[in-house]
């Protein structure tokens, strides 16, 4: 039993509806949106922020660039994104599983 919240989001526990998978990474909607758009990315393997996941998983780490680049084109109308990574307590990462925000102010209209 993990007390990591984005793990157990991965294994499914609490029925996050999943908004694009791969072999190696997930996506889903952030539960408190500073934008219109967004969505966050994340390795299936735990990884404390994006250095580590550099360090060690360049596969999983090709996943998260092509799946969040996916998204975007789904779910922007102009294919805009930023996409961020909060690394470290002082730069405000919260979760200390490594995770893409894909953030825009441009949502597809339907
Ligand atoms: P950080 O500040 O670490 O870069 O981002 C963590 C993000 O995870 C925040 O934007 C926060 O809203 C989101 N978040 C935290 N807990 C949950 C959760 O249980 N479900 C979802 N979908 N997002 C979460
Ligand atoms: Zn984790």
């Amino acid at each position: 039993m993990t007390d990591c919240i984005f793990c157990r989001i991965v294994s499914g526990e609490f029925g996050t509806e999943l908004l694009g998978e791969t072999e190696h990474a997930v996506a889903f909607r952030d539960i408190n949106p500073e934008m219109p758009v967004h969505l966050l990315v994340v390795p299936k393997k735990h990884y404390r922020d994006i250095t580590d996941l550099v360090a060690a998983d360049a596969d999983a780490l090709i996943d998260v660039a092509q799946l969040a680049a996916r998204l975007a084109e789904e779910h922007t109308s102009d294919g805009s994104y930023k996409f961020l990574f909060n690394t470290g307590e002082n730069a405000g990462q919260t979760v200390f599983h490594a995770h893409a925000h894909i953030l825009s102010q441009m949502p597809k209209s339907n």
